[in-house]
């Protein structure tokens, strides 16, 4: 069986399953007023349990990050949310509902709200609106996630889903992987995975119901293949398997402290990918020497207004400060596409990507840029910030911004706040009219980035979120290929730093053929960071070169992804 394997590794265990909860109305009602006086108090009750419980997981949780706070967070608000518990109150006063059969309507219809937004962020808030659910149900006496406690070593969890707090209060000493068969590369339990290290597999369909608890289990999260009750060969194969992945992560790890330079003296910066200073920890654990880019968007999810100046400053002076003094590329708010704000109404777009996002809405919302970039700028003198725009299409785009940049340093200097006048400023490359125009856009700032992702998507014409094109989804397609070696060459010539963010970045196919082409700086998720520098420092730039120039003379991304594989 496959899934999406959305967290590396081999596990092999034993599966636990987790049920699905109970969903199903039972139609008791209630009898009079005093009835409806005490599932009232149970409601309220089950809800502050619902909290507690919320909140030791807060406290009692090693090591949350600051992606797992926001969520815990968000929850914590749900449960508090007024429209919820008037709407179940009010199906229990007037329709005379017992508690469970008010709140599992009351839910199913929030959640069924959610999953109908046309915003991938909002409709994954649907699994905070029914994970709330469970819980209260769960207090009330009604199912619920499953006791931690009953967890043998090496559990494998099996579950039509996983909730986001199930996920952040797994207990990783006991749990090693789980398989679900729902979820995507973004949903949060993939996230979480990622962030802690433990081998995921999601979308894997129906087939997992198959499964029984204790049945034999391997997960290949390599590869994204579930086995169930293997063979005696299959299960000695993937033993071998699992210890030379473990040996090789271990190997790996120790790499730490070794520089990151060819054979014959070629040297690569590897930076990281990260959303807030909770990351920063395992970005210095793998290895990373600062930060490639800073994904400020957190910043402003999970809450009900735009975060305030000093709210910006705090974080930013938080992750400069954390960061002991490497570089830290932040990136100014990134909305739109995909990442929605609640309290921020976009229009509904025909074509959201090609629409109201990033820079766009910056220089539309001067108000709001100008906040970030002043937190921004009083941060800067606890480190080494960088400031990048993302979605740069055009050379107007980047003065205007920096016209706005230089306001917001009069308005410092005005207020007598301390900055850095000097701080350097980038630009994301991710539309390809900023690719095919890089020389001429390299005069106005002092870095790129280049961000696959997107360069990919637009290059392509391929919606990076949509699974039915994905094959279509390809950085190896000569086009963008040609695309990223032109800004390289660009941004050489005119003597300023080149480096990429995207995903492409953390693809170890892709590491020798970047480096030919003159790439310096990686910056992918901490947990890449050591499989890349070992293939800087076990090749040289010469082979590097080498293998670019073959590349170029083929005219397929088989081809060439055939040649890749083969060196
Ligand atoms: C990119 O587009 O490559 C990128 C790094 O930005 P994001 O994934 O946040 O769009
Ligand atoms: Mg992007």
């Amino acid at each position: 069986m496959k899934g999406i394997g959305v967290s590396p590794g081999i596990a092999i265990g034993r599966a636990f399953i987790i049920q699905k909860k109970a969903t199903v109305a039972t139609g008791i009602l209630l009898n009079g007023p005093a009835e409806i006086e005490v599932a009232i108090a149970q409601f309220d009750k089950a809800v502050t349990s619902a909290v507690n419980e919320v909140e030791s997981i807060k406290i009692n949780s090693p090591a949350l990050s600051d992606n797992d706070f926001a969520i815990l967070e968000t929850q914590i608000e749900l449960l508090s949310d007024p429209e919820i518990r008037e709407s179940v109150i009010e199906k229990i006063e007037s329709e005379h509902k017992n508690t469970s059969d008010a709140l599992l309507e009351t839910i199913a219809g929030f959640v069924q709200v959610f999953e109908s937004m046309e915003d991938a962020y909002m409709r994954a808030r649907a699994a905070d609106v029914q994970d709330i659910g469970d819980r209260i149900l769960k207090n009330l006496g009604n199912s619920g996630p499953a006791n931690q406690l009953a967890f043998k070593p090496d559990t494998i969890i099996i579950a039509e889903d996983l909730s986001p707090s199930d996920t952040i209060a797994m207990d990783i000493t006991k749990v090693i992987g789980f398989a679900t068969q729902a979820g995507s590369q973004t949903s949060h339990a993939a996230i979480i995975a990622k962030a802690r290290g433990i081998p995921a597999i999601v979308g894997c369909g129906a087939d997992l119901i198959d499964i029984k608890n204790d049945d034999v289990i391997i997960l290949d999260a390599i590869s994204g293949e579930v086995f169930i009750n293997p063979n005696q060969q299959i299960l000695d194969e993937y033993l071998i398997k699992r210890n030379v992945y473990q040996r090789r992560a271990v190997e790996l790890k120790a790499l730490h402290d070794v520089p990151a330079i060819t054979t014959d003296g070629m040297q690569i910066t590897l930076t990281a990918n990260i959303s807030g200073a909770g990351d920063l920890v395992n970005v210095f654990d793998n290895g990373g020497e600062g930060v490639g880019l800073l994904r400020t968007e957190l910043l402003y999810m999970n809450r009900d207004t735009f975060p305030t100046e000093d709210e910006q400053f705090e974080f930013y002076k938080n992750t400069a400060l954390q960061a002991k003094g490497k570089p830290v590329i932040v990136r100014t708010i990134d909305i739109g596409g995909d990442k929605h704000l609640p309290y921020f109404n976009l229009p509904a777009e025909l074509n959201p990507f090609l629409g109201y996002r990033a820079i766009r809405v910056c220089l539309d919302r001067k108000d709001l840029f100008i906040t970030q970039l002043k937190a921004i700028l009083r941060a800067s003198v606890f480190g080494d910030l960088k400031i990048m725009f993302p979605m740069i299409s055009n050379i107007q785009e980047i003065r205007s911004a920096k016209s706005i940049l230089e306001e917001a340093k009069e308005e410092l200097r005005k207020d007598g706040l301390p900055f850095k006048s000097g701080i350097k400023v980038g630009i994301m490359i991710e539309i390809p009219s900023a690719a095919i125009t890089a020389d001429l856009l390299a005069k106005e700032v002092d870095f790129f980035s280049i961000g696959t992702n997107d360069l990919c998507q637009y290059t392509l014409a391929v919606d990076r979120m949509n699974d039915k094109i994905s094959h279509l989804y390809d950085p190896f397609n000569p086009a963008v290929l040609r695309l990223i070696s032109f800004v390289i060459e660009q941004g050489a010539k005119q003597n300023i730093h080149v480096g990429m963010c995207g995903e492409m970045a953390a693809d170890p196919l892709a590491t020798l053929l970047l480096m030919g082409m003159g790439l310096k700086e990686f910056s992918m998720s901490a947990a890449s960071i050591p499989a890349i520098k070992s293939i800087i420092i076990n090749n040289s730039e010469l082979k590097a070169k080498q293998v670019w120039e073959n590349v170029k003379a083929m005219d397929s991304s088989e081809e060439i992804l055939e040649y890749l594989k083969g060196i």
